[in-house]
Order: C-alpha cells, then sequence, then structure tokens
C-alpha cells in the first residue's frame, strides 16, 4: 500500500485522483511494441483492451501523460445513450449502448451502470416535432425510444416543474429507458485492470512529445520517457488531438473547448432518472452518493485549459432552478471542467490517418463518454485490420472534404 501524504490526500479529494490509481506502479517502458496507443482514457484503455482479447495483439503500450482516467473520462457526467438521429451514430453508439450492457460482467469490475432512462425535454410544439421525428428514426433503427406527452412526463418525473406559465414550460419529452448512468473513473479502471491482465503495459507520467516517421510510414513515438518504436500508434487524446496531429503534419477540423459541469451536497434518493433540455441547455441527474449531477453546454471560446468561465454555471443554474424549484436551496460542492474536441459536424474521427500506420479518434466533443466500449472496440478493429470496422467506416477525416458529413449537432437534443 503507497504511502499518502497530507498533500496527495488534499489533491485526490480536489480531483478525484484515486487510491486504485496512485496504487498503480507503471511497469518499465520496452523499447519496441506492437502497438503504442497515446491517451489513458478510457477510450484508450478500452481500445488497448479490445485489442489483446478480440484481436490477440498483447506487445501493447498505453502511454499517459498523466494518470490513466484522470482527463475527460473522470470529468464528464456519466450520460450514456443511444438515441442518436443519423443512422451511422446511431449504429455506433447502439454498439457501445450493448457493450455497456454487459460491461461490468466482462471486465469483472463494477462499473455502477444503471439503466434508469434518460428524458429529453421538448418546450414548445416545433421542439416536439424534432423530437417526435428523433423517436421514429430511433425505432427504425432498432433503438429504443419513446414519447411521453406533458402529463406522462410530470408522472415519471413528478420534482419537475410543472407550471405551465414558466418562461420553457414542460411540452413533453423523448424517453429512452435503457440509456442511463455509469461511474465513469471505475470504467477506466475496469479496461486498464482487463488490458493489464493479458500483457499490455500501462504507462502513466509519459508524454508523447512527437512522432517518429520514416518515408510515410509510422515507426514510433518520442516521450518524456524517451523514443519508443511502434509499427502502429494509435492517438486517443480527447483535448489534444489537434496538438498531436499537428506534430505529424495533420491538420484535424477540431476546435477545442472548455466544458464545466458541477455536483451538489448529497441529498436523499429524489431524482432517479436523467432530465435534459436543449432549450435551456442544462440537464440533471442524481448520483449514487446522492449527489446532484449538473451539467452545462460547452464554453464558447477556444481554449486547453481545464477551467471554464462562471457566466456558463450561472446560466446552467437558472436553468435548473426554473426546471426544478425543488433544488433551489441546495448547495454546490464541486465545480470542474474538461477540454473536449469538437468536430463542425459534432461526431467524432475514428480513422486511418495520410500516415501509414497511425490512427487517430477524436473529436467526440462533449458526448464521448457514452462511446467508450464502442468507440474502443472498433478502433482496435481499425489498427488491428488495418481497415475501419464497417460502424466507424462513416466517421473518416476524408468527410470533411468529401461533404458527407454525419451532423448530429441539432439533431441529437443535447450533445452529452
Ligand atoms: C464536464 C464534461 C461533461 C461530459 N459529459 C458527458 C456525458 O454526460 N456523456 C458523454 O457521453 N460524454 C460526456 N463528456 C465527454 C466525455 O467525457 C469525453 O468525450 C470522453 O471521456 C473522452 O474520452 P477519452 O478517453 O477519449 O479522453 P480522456 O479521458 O480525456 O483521455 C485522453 C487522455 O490523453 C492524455 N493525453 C493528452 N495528451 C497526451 C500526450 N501528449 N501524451 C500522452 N497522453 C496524453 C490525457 O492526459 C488524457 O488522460 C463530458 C465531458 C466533460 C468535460
Amino acid at each position: 500500500m503507497p504511502h499518502y501524504s497530507i498533500f496527495t490526500l488534499a489533491r485526490n479529494a480536489l480531483t478525484g485522483h484515486d487510491r486504485w490509481t496512485e496504487a498503480w506502479r507503471s511497469p518499465p517502458l520496452k523499447p519496441h511494441y506492437d502497438v503504442v496507443i497515446v491517451g489513458g482514457g478510457g477510450h484508450g484503455l478500452a481500445t488497448a483492451y479490445y485489442l489483446a482479447k478480440e484481436h490477440g495483439i498483447t506487445n501493447v503500450a498505453v502511454l499517459e501523460k498523466g494518470w490513466i482516467g484522470g482527463g475527460n473520462t473522470g470529468r464528464n457526467t456519466t450520460i450514456v445513450r443511444s438515441n442518436y438521429l443519423y443512422d451511422e451514430s446511431a449504429g455506433l453508439y447502439e454498439h457501445s449502448l450493448k457493450l455497456w450492457e454487459g460491461l461490468t460482467r466482462e471486465l469483472n469490475f463494477n462499473i455502477m451502470f444503471s439503466q434508469r432512462g434518460v428524458m429529453n425535454l421538448a418546450h414548445d410544439h416545433h421542439e416536439a416535432r424534432d423530437l417526435k421525428r428523433r423517436v421514429h428514426a430511433n425505432r427504425l433503427n432498432g433503438v429504443d425510444s419513446e414519447w411521453l406527452d406533458r402529463k406522462a412526463v410530470l408522472k415519471f418525473c413528478p420534482v419537475l416543474n410543472g407550471d405551465p406559465g414558466i418562461r420553457y414550460p414542460v411540452y413533453g419529452a423523448t424517453l429512452q429507458r435503457r440509456a442511463g448512468v455509469a461511474r465513469h473513473d471505475a470504467v477506466a479502471w475496469g479496461y486498464a485492470r482487463g488490458a493489464d491482465a493479458a500483457g499490455v503495459d500501462i504507462i502513466q507520467n509519459c508524454e508523447v512529445t512527437g512522432f517518429t516517421i520514416d518515408q510515410g510510414r509510422i515507426a514510433g513515438v518520442e516521450t518524456t520517457r524517451g523514443v519508443v518504436k511502434a509499427r502502429k500508434v494509435g492517438v486517443v487524446v480527447a483535448g489534444h488531438a489537434s496538438v498531436l496531429a499537428g506534430m505529424a503534419g495533420i491538420r484535424l477540423p477540431i476546435e477545442t473547448h472548455p466544458l464545466q459541469a458541477l455536483v451538489s451536497e448529497p441529498l436523499k434518493p429524489i431524482l432517479h432518472t436523467v432530465v435534459m433540455s436543449n432549450a435551456v441547455h442544462a440537464y440533471c441527474s442524481q448520483s449514487d452518493k446522492g449527489e446532484l449531477v449538473i451539467g452545462a453546454g460547452s464554453d464558447l471560446y477556444v481554449s486547453y485549459a481545464q477551467r471554464g468561465g462562471f457566466n456558463v454555471i450561472e446560466e446552467t443554474m437558472t436553468a435548473i432552478v426554473e426546471m426544478f424549484p425543488i433544488f433551489s436551496r441546495v448547495n454546490m460542492m464541486r465545480q470542474w471542467a474538461g477540454i473536449v474536441d469538437i468536430c463542425p459536424d459534432a461526431s467524432p474521427i475514428i480513422a486511418k490517418m495520410p500516415v501509414a500506420g497511425l490512427y487517430f479518434n477524436c473529436g467526440w466533443g462533449t458526448g464521448g463518454f457514452k462511446a467508450t466500449p464502442g468507440s474502443g472496440h472498433v478502433f482496435a478493429h481499425t489498427i488491428a485490420r488495418d481497415e475501419p470496422h464497417p460502424i466507424n467506416a462513416p466517421f473518416t477525416l476524408e468527410r470533411f472534404s468529401s461533404g458527407a458529413l454525419v451532423a448530429e449537432h441539432g439533431a441529437a437534443a443535447v450533445a452529452h
């Protein structure tokens, strides 16, 4: 058991950095790997796990500049759903949701996946039409989705403000009952443990600072711990994708923004589902510890700083109090931000890059936590076989020049 100083405990309390990651001892870095994964978030660790499990590739290193799960994986509001509008997205997120449904058993690690339903509110007739269209599209894709009228919404979630005279009254909602929440850091640890058991080296405090490229083909990575040779390199560094791509001479159509969230003091169980409103741009659920988990829209300016503007928090709280007057006197306990990379069509890139043997998985914006298992699964396939899995075939870099976008921004309600 490692020794904990006051400083370590204080930092852990502030950052969510956990005893489990603290106890993790990185193995020594080997000089050569078949595959190097850059980024030890949920997506990177899931990729390593599936490379070993599905493709028998175990000479793999996951290189993480900080500690595993300390990026967006440990900072998100944990919403998992698959009710996206377009066929391509529905295919990707439903693939992931199916993996979530068996993940605790698969990893033998309790990820506390709770299918408590996600409701997307409509506040007027126009919004209702838009959301009903999505319900029909979801059903055609085999994704469970239903429309609740105002009475049914208030019956399903009685703590919502039912006053018809407010600025954004409840008109109706979509409900995906199989959607819900999970414990985000447990997902990183579960995949890390599974990958480690299969022989993958997970190296913390190892930042990738450049790529070695030989005649158009990847040959390895440069790191703060020296050069590592690799036949293939998969990069999954949410918020830093364009920085890493730039090191390989590739320009990505990505903007990086802060995205904030906050949690309240713990309460007795009061909110048993996830409620989201696109119009007021706020959403809320209650964690198993009793905290209200509140999320917002991304800050509008670009930044790599993991903190956001107070105005976003102010607007979010105004919206939450309007939706749930019952929460108006609850104290907020913690607020934080991650940095998310957003593609113009709000869909990810999971693809081969112009440099042979180099693969990028990025652009998940505000909604990649739900994709963690599916993303790792198809990215591992793409790296192992040097061709995309049919599910991620539409999510190329080339779509930004061909115009074959998967424009989920307006289509997916709140994008988390
Ligand atoms: C406040 C907030 C709320 C969110 N809410 C939701 C939600 O409710 N539902 C949802 O689906 N999604 C949500 N998201 C988005 C989701 O968190 C991300 O899309 C997802 O976690 C991305 O996972 P990842 O593994 O790709 O990234 P990360 O967990 O960020 O992992 C990337 C890792 O790469 C490392 N790295 C970066 N550069 C280097 C380098 N040069 N060398 C080595 N390592 C490097 C980082 O340290 C980091 O650990 C939210 C995000 C935020 C910030």
